[in-house]
Parts: C-alpha cells; structure tokens; sequence
C-alpha cells in the first residue's frame, strides 16, 4: 500500500463481525489498526445466526474456525417440511468435501466472544463505548469524533458500524435510511434436553417448514442449545419496546397459537423458550458508491443483506480479510484500494442480495392451494437446483 507512513493506522467504526475480523485480518497483514465500538463490551447477549461454509473459510484462515466448531452446530443438511410433517425435500449443505470447513450455527454472543479473545490475545487496539458522531478530513489525516468528546486520527477509516451506519449517513448523507421489509422475525433459544422430540439428525441440520402460518425453522445453536426462528409479514414495523431480547412470555403465547397446526418438535420449541427475540427486518437501498475520500464501507453499512439469505455475517468476513490483502498487496493510494475493492466485491453481494429477497418473499403465509404448489415446486426445484445454488455461494474463498 503506497503513500502511508508506516506508522499510519487503519481507523475501523463498529466491532462487530465484519470489524472484529477486519482488525483482526490486518493485524495478519502487518498493518496497524484500532477498533472504536459505540456499545461496552458485553457478554452473552444477541441472537443467533448461521455462518455458511465461505464464511467459516475465513475464519479458518485467521485460525478461528476450530473455536467457533466448538461452540456452535456443525449443519449437514436442509430439510424442508410441510405443515403435516411429511419431508418435502432434502439437500446437503453444499457439495460434500469440497470447502475446507463446515455451515455453523451459534449465537452471535459466542462469535463475539471466540473473535474478541483473539482481538485480546493478539494485542489489537480496541477501544470500547466510542460511538462516531462526526469525521474531518484534515489533509494528510482522517479525524474521527466520538460522542464522548474524545477523537482519533488514522489514514483512512473504514466504516463497519451496521445497518445503521453512522459513518455511511456522514459520507452519503442524501441515501436513504433502512427501510421496514414487511417482515417481523420473531426467535428464540431452547435448552435441547427440554424438547427429547429433537433428533440429533435435526440438531445438525437446518429444517424449514414453510405454511399457511407462515415460515418456522429450527437448528441447533452449540452450547446445549437449540434455536428457532420466524418471519411474520406485518403492514408496519413494531415500535422500540417491542423489539430486542423478550421475556418469553411476551413473545412466545402468540407464536403458540400461530403455529398450532405444524409439525412435532415445533410447539415444544416455542412453549421451552427460554430467550427470546424480536425485530424488525429492514432493507437497504443499492449505495451508488461504498466509499468516499479517505473512507470505505464494508460489510452491513455497505450492503445490508435481507436476513433469509444466511450469507450477511460471511459477507462481512469475505469483505474484511479481502480488503486486508488489498492492503496488503495492491502498489495503489488508498483511493485505488478501494475502487479494486469495490469492483471485485460488487457483483457477488449483489448477486447474493437478490437470491435473498427471492428467498425472503417465499417465507409469506400462503392459501392451502400455494402451499401444495409451493411444496411441489420445491420438491421439483430443491433436487434438481438445490445443492448447486448453495456451491455457487460456498465455494468462494480469499486466498490469503
Ligand atoms: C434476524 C437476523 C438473522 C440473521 N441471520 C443471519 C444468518 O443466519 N447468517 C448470516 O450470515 N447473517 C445473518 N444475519 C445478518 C448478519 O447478522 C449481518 O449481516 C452481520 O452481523 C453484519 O456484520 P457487520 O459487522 O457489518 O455489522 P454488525 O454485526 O451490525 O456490527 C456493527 C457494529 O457497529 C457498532 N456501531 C454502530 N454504530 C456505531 C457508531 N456510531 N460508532 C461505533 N460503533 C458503532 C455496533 O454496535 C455493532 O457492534 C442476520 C441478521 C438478522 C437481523
């Protein structure tokens, strides 16, 4: 990377996944950097997710993904099921022995935890409880101003503050905010010995019951632990206190009710909740450019991916270690880094943005008569395609 002094750091805003391991993937390339996260470092909180084999990838490279196989569930398949219980269709979770680590599901608390220990052990510069408010560019420098009156200088700064990224609103401030989907997901946690109707086939597995109540899904989450979750279509957004980690009680007497009619273990899952969640899902507009002057987006601020396509968190991982070795390698200002950056990341994330809004749209609630549709259409489309479409996602790597 030319025209940095040495000594010059990499400013990164939001120590989330995409930021955790963005530091994390400089650090391997020898270049420094420092972390400013808005929120104090908190254990143990957050909902869960899937970590796809491309995204594993990644953290195998920075010599994570043992840990993180260590505290989630390995997903061999994909079951889909009707409403009467009966398998609709069935894939592999990707081509066998052809990435080099396994899908994963865990709680986003046990992510944090496993990138963080390794933030700690390596010696990053992390910085908690600096929430950006504004940014300068002073000539040589880029300032950025946190809420608590302190700063820090860098020589570029990447913005890997989220969905609601305040450093996109600073550099872009005419895009628009995210805007409501028409979807509620609705989830929660479960101790596993609490529903013995749970096979250890469906604790490795994503299984997915689309319906006239609409979508259920359920997998294992690591930590004795199994996860279920829901999209809900809704003519509006729910107000703040009805969104963020529930008390059961206020989330899951609905759900019950809901999902009555489907499938054993579904109504055990719901009734031996012990945490549960509840949030509006959000889009964001296409960004006509993901960087400005000295700063870049990356991960969710750049392109927050609908929650259906199972790829946002390993988007955030390919776009960090991708950007390190850019960093690393490329004989350009940073302007140059991040026109390669965007070039190469473009196409892929928006490929992956459109399979999820399909994927999103299918989770409506349905008439009896689409749902037998629907379940042939996906008998028919799932074997034919099905494993296919996961590989062309799977099988992208950063070699580093
Ligand atoms: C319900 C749901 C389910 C999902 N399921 C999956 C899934 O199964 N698989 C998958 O791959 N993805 C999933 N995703 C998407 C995934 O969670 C995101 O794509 C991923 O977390 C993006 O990482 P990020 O680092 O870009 O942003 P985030 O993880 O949102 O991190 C942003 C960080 O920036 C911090 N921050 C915010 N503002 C500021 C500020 N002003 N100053 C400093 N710091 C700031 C925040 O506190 C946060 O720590 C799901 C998302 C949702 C909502």
């Amino acid at each position: 990377m030319r025209h940095y002094h040495s000594s010059s750091k990499v400013l990164v805003i939001g120590g989330g996944i995409g930021g955790l391991a963005l530091a994390l993937s400089l650090k391997k390339a020898g270049i420094p950097c420092a972390v400013y996260e808005a929120r104090e470092y908190k254990q143990g909180s957050g909902a869960g997710f899937n970590i796809a084999p491309n995204g594993m990838q990644i953290l195998g490279t920075l010599g994570l993904a043992d840990r993180v196989i260590a505290r989630g569930s390995v997903v061999n398949d994909h079951w889909f099921r009707s409403v009467k219980g009966k398998v609709i269709a069935h894939m592999r979770n990707g081509k066998p022995n052809r990435y080099q680590q396994p899908g994963v599901s865990l709680t986003r608390a046990a992510v944090y935890e496993v990138l963080t220990d390794e933030i700690r052990e390596k010696g990053v510069e992390i910085h908690y409880g600096k929430k950006l408010s504004g940014l300068t560019d002073e000539g040589l420098q880029i300032v950025a101003h946190f809420s608590d009156g302190s700063s820090a200088a860098g020589a570029v700064l990447i913005g890997a503050d989220g969905i609601h990224s305040r450093t996109r609103a600073l550099v872009f401030p005419d895009t628009p905010q995210p805007a409501f989907s028409g979807f509620i997901g609705v989830g929660g946690f479960v101790p596993t010995d609490a529903v013995p109707a749970v096979t250890s086939v469906e604790q490795h597995s994503l299984t997915y019951i689309p319906g006239s109540a609409g979508f259920f899904g359920y997998t294992g989450a690591g930590d004795g632990q199994m996860m279920w979750w829901s999209t809900i279509e809704a003519d509006r957004p729910l107000g703040d206190a009805a969104v963020g980690e529930l008390p059961a009680e206020a989330v899951c007497p609905d759900m019950l009710e809901r999902f009555a009619g489907y499938p054993s273990p579904v109504s055990d899952l719901i009734r031996e909740t012990g945490r549960a969640f509840r949030l509006n899902d959000l889009s964001l507009d296409r960004l006509p450019s993901w960087h400005s002057g000295k700063v870049l987006l990356i991960g969710d601020a750049a392109h927050a991916v609908p929650s259906s396509s199972g790829q946002g968190a390993s988007l955030a991982l390919e776009d960090a270690l991708y950007l390190a070795r850019l960093f690393r390698d490329c004989q350009e200002s940073y302007s140059g880094v991040f026109d390669q950056f965007e070039r190469a990341r473009r196409p892929r994330v928006d490929k992956i943005i459109a399979q999820g809004r399909r994927k999103r749209d299918r989770k409506k609630a349905v008439s009896p008569l689409q749902e037998r549709l629907g379940e042939w259409m996906m008998k028919v489309f799932i074997g034919i395609f099905g494993e296919s479409a996961l590989d062309q996602n799977y099988r992208y790597t950063v070699d580093f």
